[in-house]
């Protein structure tokens, strides 16, 4: 679906009119941020910190960049997709050129990781054999255990410290402003679904001061059905009530209806109902579990424990998938429709699309308008 060009000018001169106090009127305080770390990464004057939320941090000057290139101003996932693979494919997990579960054989990644490892170490094929040049993850901060933050990583031994799952907002995309500012060409996007949506934003609808569109070679999408706040699941729910100190967490995963938090003694079970009241408000109107949009998408469900589940949707990420388990990267095994198989994966972005409805239906009745088109109602 194209967006409507008067849709388009409306928010531009907003923007223009009201600069990053639009940002805040039309996503922020509408709680519909996905916290992807865009606005940060496009901001000419550098104001702008994405940590949960975006933060003025200096003086604006309403150039309006921000909320004309946030995913969740105007973006049509629709037109994306068209643009991407030539049409809107009607599979709930959408454009699949090559579906395989793999495993990582390197046994130091295979002990980092949070499944099978693909992430990781599909870029530090792609770093040795010189197809990209960074690449856009999400590390720890040093001060604060299992605190997400957006990370460059320029050379592939930088890779280990930044492997594994933190159930928190990372603003991924903020990092692509470093990239630019060091030369970076090639360069790789992790992220989740929304942060795969706002690389297609920055593509489709470029801003030509921005200087991003061209500089990205491939995204890898994880799955994921939902983020929590960190101080209300890590701080408040994992070291205060359930009494874990954070520094001590080894691993932590989601599991059929719970989070499973490790320690190097213990495995503590934390019902997913408890957690989903920390649950990001600007993820309940997320439609999307899998990252149609991308050229890689990687998650558990699907493939059995030690696996990841991979898709290729694109051309060249098929090769580049081909070319890695030709060189022997991964032990591989097949993936199978039937349950714990794909099915399940379907069924969670089926679930999610309901919800992320439901949601949507609620906020128009309550702040109308929103920019709500992506959604099939
Ligand atoms: C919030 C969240 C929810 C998820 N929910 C599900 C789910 O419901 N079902 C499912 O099958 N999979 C889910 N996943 C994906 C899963 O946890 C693994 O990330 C995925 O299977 C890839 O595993 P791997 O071994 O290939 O990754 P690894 O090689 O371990 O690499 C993981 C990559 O993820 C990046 N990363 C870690 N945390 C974040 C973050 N918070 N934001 C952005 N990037 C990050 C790291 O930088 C790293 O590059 C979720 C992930 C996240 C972050
Ligand atoms: S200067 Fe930065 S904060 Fe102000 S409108 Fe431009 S991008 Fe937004
Ligand atoms: S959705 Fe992304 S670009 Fe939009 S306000 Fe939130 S962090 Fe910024
Ligand atoms: S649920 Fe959607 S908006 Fe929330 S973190 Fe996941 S992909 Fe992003």
């Amino acid at each position: 679906m194209e967006i409507a060009k008067d849709e388009i000018l409306q928010y531009t001169w907003l923007a223009r009119e009201e600069g990053y106090t639009s940002l805040e009127h039309e996503i922020i305080f509408k709680d519909i941020c996905s916290g992807c770390g865009t606005c940060a990464a496009v901001c000419p004057e550098d104001v702008i910190n994405v940590g949960e939320f975006p933060r003025l941090t200096g003086k604006c000057t309403n150039c309006g960049y921000c909320l004309i290139q946030c995913p969740r101003s105007y973006f049509s996932r629709d037109e994306a997709e068209q643009l991407l693979f030539g049409s809107v494919s009607k599979d709930s997990l959408g454009h699949i050129r090559t579906k395989i579960g793999v495993a990582v054989k390197d046994g130091e990644i295979k002990d980092a990781v949070q499944d099978g490892g693909f992430v990781t170490a599909l870029l530090k094929y792609a770093f040795e054999h010189d197809i990209i040049d960074g690449a856009v993850v999400s590390g720890v901060d040093r001060n604060n255990p299992w605190q997400p933050v957006p990370k460059l990583v320029t050379a592939p031994d930088e890779l280990i410290s930044t492997a594994g799952t933190r159930y928190s907002n990372s603003a991924n995309i903020a990092v692509l402003k470093e990239a630019k500012e060091k030369g970076l060409e090639n360069l790789a996007v992790v992220g989740l679904p929304c942060q795969i949506e706002a690389v297609r934003k920055i593509q489709n609808y470029p801003v030509e001061e921005v200087g991003l569109k061209d500089r990205i070679k491939f995204t890898i999408a994880i799955f994921c059905s939902s983020n929590f706040m960190y101080d209300g699941l890590m701080i408040g729910i994992v070291q205060n009530k359930y009494n874990v100190p954070l520094d001590e967490v080894t691993k932590m995963d989601i599991k059929g209806k719970n989070i499973l938090v490790f320690t190097k003694g213990e495995r503590i079970e934390i019902p997913l109902e408890e957690a989903y009241k920390e649950k990001r408000e600007g993820c309940k109107i997320c439609p999307d579990f899998t990252g149609r949009l991308s050229d890689f998408s990687a998650g558990a469900v699907g493939s059995g424990k030690g696996y990841s589940t991979v898709f290729a949707r694109t051309k060249p990420a098929e090769e580049l998938l081909k070319n890695a388990i030709d060189d022997g990267i991964f032990e591989t095994v097949e993936l199978k429709e039937e349950k714990p198989g794909l099915a399940i994966a379907r069924f969670l972005q089926e679930k999610k699309e309901k919800g992320a409805i439901k949601k949507a239906r609620e906020k128009i009745k309550e702040e109308l308008p929103l920019p709500f088109r992506n959604l099939k109602f």
